[in-house]
């Protein structure tokens, strides 16, 4: 159970002054559901307003607070042009006040011709005249809210405003309880950090950036403590020691020989089921270096032993792949492959429900479906997962609750995820490295070409596709004026299906599942020559005929991501190309990612310099690209902080495993805070 003295926190937003229905939608958007959030929700800058008297006080690119009288409101000659209010200082000086998009409705209310309005916000120049783009405040001039010049600006969501933000992080910052320290002492004074509660003031205050660090550190030291009462838990259970004879293994007729790092993650893996405490490995290996095979080998050793396996995959795509690869390469075995996902009803999902229950069924593949409640297994001993980072920290524990006792778990990830996101991710894991390609493979041929040679690219895919290979071609995913992501495939789509008629198909996250997998599995048989697609391919599709991949406005695409698109080709012994399409405006980073790209080939580097490029601070939204357990910490602050959080948690552990001394209580506290109280839930009194 939750501790009484955080209850303040995890009250729900409306329980704050102004809050109502109204306001719950864009506070819901910026993750501020509860008052903790509020409070954790801090300014991303500060900004130093002057009031002046009139424009000719003003400086171009100064932020400025000034009385201004409204003169004339003109819509926009477009849906897309702007909404523009001009008005007059007190010299005379027009001043135009700029709205883009709804913003508009805001401004047609509160700026009513020949009243007069305080204004705050960036002077700028636009053509020959003086403008400020949606003006931070606009306000009654008699409104005292505008006395402070320096204020904080938080990022915002339709609906909300500076000032009202400003009360409510205010209202939360008064509720914060009086918490117990969980840093160790000697810690919080080499780093002179402030205490939990000084530190939330602060970086509603200022741009506090040790302040900042505390907090970041406080989100970490919690995963890692989570991360590693789990696996001490998991240590102290008993699961089943699962000894195969190689009966099943035995009868596979491979095409080709394992590599030597196959071997000896299969020898690894072998070893951990063989204990009886539940495997905790995580199998981690470039795209095609030959996951699926070593999972398949997993999988046999636990039927050998007398029970069932079960693959999880983080899409229906995937999952069907898998099946099929799967009852292929297992078919001289006669054991029995199954798929399940949330799409298999009626009589077909009962009869695979029965053969699951009563053991028919030794392999099962499919998405989360075959976790649910109502899916029962007679003997669940391995649970392979692949592209585990997809799935959060609470499902995976899930899934160690089904079987009768905990069954081994073995990850696959795809993604050379670096250190410290492996740490984060998975914590103290047990590592296999597939650090070796299958041979014969060649290196895949990457150039960046700019976005004036489409002509000449479609071209190249006719002369490709008119030699007999197969092609992808994938766009990133655009927002429209609504702000509503839609995916650039289709447009592309349109002209290539008008050159190359039914050789294109479609595939993307927007689609029916059925038209998905149709299109997919037109592509896969050869049929279609010709895919176009999001990042929907970006794990796991394996189509080997496949030596061409076009990725349009490559620089959209972060590096580890362009990792795995590239991935899809290259999969045969013929020699492959990658042709990187740069978008027009390319900014410092894109280009150095373009080069990487072009330069190597080895995930692992790609992955630590994506971490690097984007943990310099170019995106200011990284607290939640999603790759990341994190909503606090940056990638930057990742880098230098996890490591002391991790032992710092370890010693906690050393200490106190059961978390029941001064020290441990904070620490049980913290882990409720950040929401890592599956942690807590392992202990006594938890
Ligand atoms: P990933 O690690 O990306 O999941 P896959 O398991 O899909 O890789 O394997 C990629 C391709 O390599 C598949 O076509 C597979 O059959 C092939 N493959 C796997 N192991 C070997 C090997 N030892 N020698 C040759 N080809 C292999
Ligand atoms: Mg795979």
């Amino acid at each position: 159970m939750r501790p009484e003295i955080l209850n303040p926190l995890f009250a729900e937003v409306d329980t704050l002054d102004g809050v109502g229905p109204k306001l719950k939608k864009p506070l819901e958007k910026l993750h501020c559901t509860r008052v903790r959030d509020v409070a954790y929700h801090w300014p991303d800058r500060f900004v130093t307003r002057r009031p002046v008297d009139n424009l000719d006080e003003a400086s171009e690119g100064e932020q400025i607070i000034i009385a201004v009288t409204v003169t004339e409101h003109r819509s926009g000659a477009s849906r897309r042009a702007p909404y523009r209010v001009l008005a007059t200082d007190s010299a005379g000086n027009v001043l135009a006040l700029t709205f883009f998009g709804r913003a508009s409705y805001t401004a047609k209310k509160e700026l009513p011709v020949g009243e007069t309005r305080r204004v705050a916000g960036k002077l700028e120049r636009y053509g020959d005249m003086l403008q400020m783009v949606h003006p931070d405040h606009v306000m009654k001039v008699d409104d005292p809210a505008l006395g402070q010049m320096r204020e904080p600006v938080y990022p915002l969501a339709e609906g909300l405003t500076q000032p009202r933000m400003a009360s409510l992080a205010a209202q939360a910052l008064d509720k914060l309880p009086a918490l117990p320290e969980w840093i160790e002492p000697g810690m919080l004074t080499r780093e002179k950090w402030p205490t939990w509660a000084d530190a939330l003031h602060s970086v509603h205050a200022r741009d506090d950036e040790s302040a900042k660090d505390r907090l970041a550190y406080d989100e970490l030291l919690a995963n890692q403590l989570a991360m590693q009462l789990v696996r001490a838990d998991n240590r102290k259970k008993r699961g089943r020691a699962l000894a195969g004879d190689g009966s099943m293994r035995g009868k596979l007729q491979l095409p080709f020989p394992l590599t030597g790092a196959q071997e000896r993650s299969i020898r690894e893996i072998e070893g951990d089921l063989q204990q009886d405490a539940p495997m905790l490995r995580l199998l981690q290996g470039d795209v095609g270096a030959g996951k699926t095979v070593v999972a398949l080998h997993a999988m046999l050793i636990a039927v050998e032993a007398g029970a069932q396996a079960a693959l999880l995959a983080p899409t229906e795509l995937l999952a069907r792949q898998h099946f099929e690869t799967l009852r292929e390469m297992a078919r001289p075995t006669g054991v029995e492959v199954a798929l399940l996902t949330g799409r298999d009803k009626g009589r077909a999902r009962e009869s695979i429900l029965m053969g699951l229950m009563d053991g028919s069924i030794q392999i099962v593949v499919g998405t989360h479906a075959i976790f649910q409640e109502t899916v029962q297994y007679r003997d669940l001993g391995l649970v392979v997962v692949d592209e585990q980072h997809r799935f959060g920290v609470s499902q995976r524990l899930q899934m160690a609750g089904k079987g009768k006792r905990p069954p081994h778990t073995l990850s696959m990830t795809a993604t050379p995820i670096p250190r410290t996101l492996t740490l984060a991710n998975y914590g103290e894991m047990e590592v296999s490295r597939l650090d070796e390609l299958p041979p014969g493979r060649q290196a895949i041929d990457t150039r960046v070409v700019g976005m004036e040679r489409l002509p000449d690219v479609v071209d190249a895919v006719g002369r490709h596709l008119a030699s007999g290979q197969q092609a992808y071609w994938v766009c990133p995913l655009v927002r429209d004026e609504d702000g509503m992501e839609k995916p650039a495939a289709e447009q592309r789509y349109a002209v290539l299906k008008a050159r190359f008629d039914d050789d294109v198909v479609l595939v993307h996250g927007q689609l029916d599942p059925e038209v998905k997998d149709e299109a997919m599995a037109r592509f896969a048989s050869g049929e279609a020559k010709l895919l176009v697609a999001t990042t929907v391919i970006e794990v796991g599709v394996d189509v080997p005929a496949s030596t061409l991949i076009v990725i349009e406005q490559a620089e959209k695409f972060g590096l580890a991501q362009l990792h795995q698109l590239r991935g899809r080709v290259g999969r045969g012994s013929e020699k492959s190309t990658c042709l990187l399409l740069r978008g027009e405006q390319l900014s410092e980073t894109g280009r150095r990612r373009l080069a990487l790209m072009r330069e190597t080939q080895d995930g692992f580097r790609i992955a630590e310099e994506d971490l690097e490029l984007r943990g310099g601070g170019e995106l200011l939204g990284t607290r939640q690209s999603g790759d990341t357990p994190f909503r606090i910490a940056t990638l930057e602050q990742m880098q230098r902080l996890m490591d002391p959080a991790t032992s710092d948690a370890k010693l906690l552990m050393d200490r106190d495993a059961g978390l029941e001394g001064e020290r441990g209580e904070a620490a049980r506290i913290l882990l409720y805070l950040h929401e890592r109280d599956m942690g807590v839930r392992t202990l006594r009194g938890g």
